[in-house]
């Protein structure tokens, strides 16, 4: 039996992404192998427990989501991430998997709205980007940028420009929570009009860094 290692699985609203604010499984998958200086899930980088895929399948489905959300940590670090994911689509919801960008994306079932991250400067790990998964990314998926400061917003300028993300999927630019002003963010957007939706981290207002929200 396919087993993954989970962190923790809960039920709380979504806080980034398209589906913002609607309440959302989470499943959140153990390990990851970058180290973001911002990383607010440090305790999903060891431990968890081992778990057969129909059991957490069975977890998720008794609380009769609409949208289930896959996360980590690294979710595609573990293999068995792969029928995870189908699993879970074949309970008729909507899944999406947040991921660092650092991971291969072609064998995640069509089906999964895939939210990549493309690490900035500021995060420590740019050299992580695996920018031959941008070729296979949807109009259903995202595209999401953490911006600790200035030089991170012109370096995500550059590379939506380079990469012509905006024609591919929506982009997302998110400001890192307590380093940079929300409204600096989104003067920068106005000024040079970007293609792009801002987005802030509704949890973290809700909820702050508490865990299993
Ligand atoms: S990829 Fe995500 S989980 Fe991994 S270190 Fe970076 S922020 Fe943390």
């Amino acid at each position: 039996m396919a087993q993954c290692r989970i962190t923790e699985i809960f039920y709380s609203l979504q806080g980034e992404s398209r589906t913002v604010g609607l309440p959302t499984v989470f499943v959140r998958l153990t390990g990851c192998p970058l180290r973001c200086g911002y990383c607010d899930t440090e305790y999903a980088f060891y431990g968890g427990q081992k778990m057969d895929i129909s059991d957490i399948v069975e977890q998720v489905a008794a609380y009769k989501p609409r949208y289930v959300c896959v996360t980590g940590g690294e979710p595609l670090a573990q293999p068995n991430c792969i029928p995870l994911l189908t699993a879970l689509c074949d309970l008729g919801v909507e899944v999406s998997i947040e991921t660092s960008g650092a991971m291969d994306i072609s064998k995640v079932d069509p089906r999964v709205i895939r939210v990549m991250d493309l690490k900035t400067p500021g995060s420590g790990e740019e050299s992580k980007n695996r920018y031959e998964n941008i070729a296979l990314l949807e109009s259903k998926d995202q595209l999401k940028f953490v911006i600790c400061h200035r030089e991170d917003y012109d370096w995500a300028c550059e590379t939506l420009a380079e990469y012509q993300l905006s024609d591919r999927c929506e982009v997302l630019f998110s400001p890192i929570h307590g380093e940079l002003k929300p409204a600096d963010l989104a003067d920068w957007i106005v000024e040079d009009n970007l293609p792009v939706r801002m987005q802030l981290q509704l949890h973290k207002y809700l909820w702050g860094d508490e865990q299993g929200r």
